[in-house]
């Protein structure tokens, strides 16, 4: 699973989901308190059913953010319209409200099949049609360039949606495209996605050329720093992670991936990458795709979402972690997880799991909302 050439050109999501899967399986759908006969009003509720009230209450107080989803090439695909509620799909509007998301990164997601000179275009044409659903729901979702942005959104009762190019090949080697994303409004970009660039090595290339950064691709990073740009480390190869922690005066994320220890999979992170993330202040958004979670798996628990939170805790503390769903990106996510308005479901196995209230409202969004204030400014 490591080369992972095949660059078909086809519609880029279907190149995407096939390149993320491995087999195909029906999800069973269940949930912790259906099914259950009413207990008699006398009584008192069941243990279960006010843990998964608590779970509600606190998941709707809570700041929440997801730090990576893939809906954006749908709706410039197939004209998905995020204000209507689907059948298909894992995003819209009515399923981000239920989910309790208050803050969404988008990701701009740029297949190389564009390259060489068509990549940057993509990503315009991808940015724009976020605008164009912005202009469309401009009582339920916003643009945020700061942080200052979100809280004013969530006071107004919109999601803050995020802009993040996802594969730093849509700059086409052209520091000028950088600023220019940067003036459009993106705020994250990862540096690679599963092709390595002309100037940073990717985690799924077999055969990298560049021992992690190029010259040009120290420049990349030092611009993301002066502009304030998150920089994102999800798909780069562990020794791009390296040359990048060495020059970035910021803090990073990893937007979207697991761990690796418990799961040795390419995309996932090493207990020392952890470290040297949580050292760097930065924030890691836990991926739900089951085949992350758990090798060669299509069904899985969200108690194994949890356990891979769990290590993260355990190696760094509950100051660096984060979501990263992959929602619309990825073909299988937990029993129970299946869409973005699941998300609630994360707070109640965190409670069940014996996280206090201080850090679940870390992991559900305090920490990636330090980071983003800290890199794109109050
Ligand atoms: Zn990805």
């Amino acid at each position: 699973m490591r080369l992972l050439a095949q660059y078909i050109p086809q519609s880029p999501r279907l190149v995407k989901r096939t390149i993320e899967t491995l087999t195909l399986t029906l999800f069973v759908s269940l949930s912790a308190c259906e099914g259950r006969h009413e207990p008699p009003a006398s009584l008192e509720p069941l243990p279960a059913t006010s843990r998964h009230r608590e779970a509600l209450v606190l998941h709707q107080q809570a700041f929440v953010a997801d730090l990576h989803n893939d809906i954006l090439l749908a709706v410039l695909d197939e004209g998905h319209q995020l204000g209507d509620r689907h059948q298909d799909h894992d995003t819209d509007i009515p399923r981000l409200r239920e989910g309790g998301i208050d803050a969404q990164v988008f990701a701009v997601w740029v297949s190389p099949s564009f390259l060489p000179d068509r990549a940057a275009n993509r990503a315009r044409d991808l940015i724009a049609v976020f605008d164009e659903q912005l202009a469309r729901n401009p009582h339920d979702l916003g643009l945020a360039l700061r942080a200052g942005d979100i809280a004013r959104l969530n006071q107004q009762g919109k999601i803050a949606g995020i802009l993040g190019i996802e594969g730093g090949h849509a700059i086409e080697n052209k520091i000028e495209n950088l600023r220019m994303f940067y003036d459009q409004g993106v705020r994250l970009v990862g540096i690679t996605w599963n092709n390595s660039t002309d100037w940073a090595d990717a985690a799924a290339d077999a055969t990298p050329s560049h021992d992690g950064l190029t010259e040009f691709g120290r420049q990349v990073i030092q611009e993301m720093n002066r502009l304030g740009m998150l920089i994102d480390i999800s798909h780069a190869a562990a020794t791009t992670v390296e040359d990048i922690l060495v020059v970035s005066t910021h803090p990073i994320v990893a937007s979207h991936s697991d761990a690796a220890a418990l799961n040795p999979h390419f995309r996932n992170l090493t207990d020392d990458q952890i470290h040297a993330i949580a050292r760097n202040g930065g924030v890691i958004g836990v991926n739900f795709f089951t085949a992350y979670l758990q090798a060669n798996a299509r069904e899985v628990p969200i108690d194994r979402l949890i356990d891979h939170i769990d290590h993260i805790v355990e190696l760094a503390g509950p100051d660096h972690v984060a979501l990263g769903s992959d929602f619309d990106g990825v073909p299988w996510t937990p029993t129970g997880l299946e869409d973005v308005a699941g998300m609630p479901r994360v707070t109640e196995a965190l409670l069940q799991r014996g996280y206090s209230e201080e850090d679940i409202r870390k992991i559900l969004g305090g920490n990636f909302l330090r980071v983003f204030r800290q890199v794109c400014g109050e």
